[in-house]
């Protein structure tokens, strides 16, 4: 298995876990709210809305981690495997002379002296 299907099943499985741990608290936030299960008003009226409002962005992470991983398949034939270092932020480049990588913002490689500026 390849790098680039491995950090795609890492991540369509996070994002599955974020989503459905997503619906879960909304689901019982709102049955906290609604139905009560603790007595408490005040841990009810405090619990159950954090619940649904944590839901939110975790589903937004969750989905935004199915849709990188998708987006990965479409890189997959058209990015050589090892120029790709972080899923969907940076594609790493390497020097062209020693394969040393190169940072964001690096103009000179590190190892060899090869200046990258255009
Ligand atoms: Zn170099």
């Amino acid at each position: 298995m390849n790098i680039i299907k491995k950090q795609k099943n890492l991540l369509i499985g996070i994002g599955i876990f974020a989503m459905v741990a997503s619906i879960l608290l909304l689901v019982f936030g709102i049955l906290l709210l609604v139905r009560g299960i603790v007595n408490t008003t005040i841990a009810k009226l405090i619990i159950g809305p954090i619940m649904i409002l944590i839901s939110a962005p975790l589903f937004v992470f969750g989905f935004k981690a199915i849709f990188v991983a998708s987006a990965l398949k479409a890189v997959d034939g058209s990015l050589k495997q090892d120029n790709l270092a972080k899923v969907g932020t940076i594609n790493m480049k390497k020097c062209d002379k020693c394969g040393t990588e190169i940072l964001d913002g690096e103009t000179v490689c590190s190892n060899c002296g090869k200046s990258f500026e255009e």
